[in-house]
C-alpha cells in the first residue's frame, strides 16, 4: 500500500492551514496538485481502454508524462512561489496594525498553496526509488534514487505504508478537532475512509487480476490506486 494523495492533502491543510479555514483549503489544494497531471493522464488513458499495468509500465515513462510530473513536483517553481509569497506576507505584517484580523489575502493563500506543493515534492523526493521525479527540471534531468520506496516491499515499502496510514489518520483527527466546518469534516471523513478503501481496492484488483500476466512495479502501485 503506497503513499496516498490524501496524505499529502491533509498534511498540507494541517501544516499551512492556520488560522483560517480558507488557508486549509489552499494547503489541501497545494498538497494534491503535484499529482493532478497524473490523474488527468490516467483518466484519459483508461477511457481509451488501456490497462493500469500498461499505463504505469509503459506510458508512465514517456517524455510528456515525465515532464508533467517534473513540473508538478518542481522544487524551483514551488520554491520561488513560496519564497515570494512569504516575503509579501511578512512585509504586509510589518506594515499592519497588530490588532488587525489574520491575513487570508492572496499572498497568504499563495504561500499555503505553494508551501504545501513544495512539501509534497520533498516527501516524494525521499520515498521514490526507481520512479523518482526530475525535481530540478529544466535545469537538469537528474533524479534521486532513494533507499526508501513508498510502494516497493523490497525497499521498506510495507513499513512506510503503515507509517503513512497511521500518520494520515492522526492528522485527520487533529484537523477534525481543529475545524467545525461541515465541509472540511466531510472531506476528512472521506480521507480516513480512503485509507481503508485503497487497500481493499488493491486486494480486490489483485484477486481479480490475471496472475499469469507479469505486473510491473508501478503497475502494482497503480493497482493500489497510488499517486505517482
Ligand atoms: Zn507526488
Amino acid at each position: 500500500m503506497p503513499v496516498n494523495s490524501q496524505t499529502h492533502l491533509i498534511m498540507g491543510a494541517a501544516l499551512f492551514g492556520k488560522p483560517l479555514p480558507r488557508l486549509a483549503w489552499a494547503g489541501a489544494a497545494g498538497g494534491i496538485l503535484p499529482d493532478l497531471p497524473m490523474y488527468v493522464i490516467v483518466a484519459g488513458l483508461r477511457l481509451q481502454g488501456h490497462s493500469l499495468d500498461r499505463i504505469f509500465g509503459e506510458f508512465y515513462w514517456q517524455d510528456y508524462w515525465q515532464i508533467a510530473n517534473a513540473v508538478g513536483h518542481n522544487f524551483l517553481l514551488w520554491g520561488a512561489v513560496a519564497a515570494t509569497s512569504a516575503w509579501i506576507v511578512t512585509r504586509h505584517r510589518q506594515t499592519q496594525n497588530p490588532n488587525t484580523a489574520p491575513d487570508g489575502g492572496a499572498a497568504a493563500m499563495a504561500f499555503a498553496f505553494s508551501a504545501s506543493a513544495l512539501l509534497h515534492s520533498a516527501i516524494d523526493f525521499l520515498c521514490h526509488r526507481d520512479d523518482g521525479h526530475m525535481h530540478f527540471w529544466p535545469l537538469t534531468e537528474w533524479r534521486f534514487h532513494s533507499p526508501v520506496s513508498y510502494w516497493d516491499p523490497s525497499h521498506y515499502g510495507t513499513a512506510f505504508s503503515l507509517f503513512e496510514a497511521g500518520l494520515g489518520v492522526l492528522i485527520a483527527i487533529i484537523l477534525f478537532r481543529r475545524y467545525a466546518n461541515p465541509g472540511i469534516r466531510l472531506a476528512l471523513l472521506l480521507c480516513i475512509i480512503a485509507y481503508v478503501a485503497v487497500p481493499l481496492f488493491y486486494f480486490w484488483s489483485l484477486s481479480s487480476h490475471d496472475h499469469n500476466a507479469p505486473v510491473s512495479g508501478l503497475g502494482q502501485a497503480a493497482l493500489s490506486g497510488e499517486s505517482a
